[in-house]
């Protein structure tokens, strides 16, 4: 993809049911490549982290993980996809969310959560459009998201 832009688009969301609870959908059209959204919370102290039973937990880099969990963080609406055409970006250590192609009218925002999500809440079975059909399918358990360059969402440590 051509170098990404950091600058918000002004673009049209809107939050209501999916078929996985509620989500984050388009209700104009999104070009290939745009800046959409920032997922934004404050940041968690590593006891605050430790502790924390969130699910909007967001691992920006090593030394920073916040939590996104707050209503106004609209990004945190965007469902889990295996097939995503969405993905989190970080700059300047703040999270964005870019288009991986054009999106039209109505459809649903999505990006990979990642493999550690994946384990410790999905319990490996995945219920997204694409696994669906298959009453979720058993996704390989923690391989190669590990090298992605993008920050996954934190794994909880084991209390
Ligand atoms: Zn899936």
């Amino acid at each position: 993809m051509a170098r990404l832009s950091y600058k918000l688009g002004d673009f049209d969301l809107v939050v209501r049911r999916s078929k996985t609870g509620l989500g984050l959908f388009a209700e104009s059209e999104i070009p290939k490549g745009s800046c959409i959204i920032e997922y934004f919370g404050p940041q968690l102290t590593a006891e605050e982290e430790e502790k924390s039973r969130s699910k909007y937990l967001f691992e920006v880099h090593s030394r920073k993980t916040i939590d996104g969990a707050l209503r106004k963080n609209t990004a945190r609406y965007i469902n889990h996809s295996c097939r995503p055409n969405c993905e989190p970006n970080i700059y300047k250590g703040r999270v964005y969310i870019h288009s991986l192609r054009r999106i039209r009218p109505g459809e649903e925002l999505n990006y990979d959560y990642g493999t550690n999500y994946f384990n410790e809440f999905l319990k490996g079975i995945c219920a997204c459009e694409k696994c669906k059909p298959t009453a979720g399918k058993r996704r390989p358990l923690a391989k190669k998201m590990a090298a992605k360059k993008v920050a996954k969402t934190k794994k909880r440590k084991a209390a």
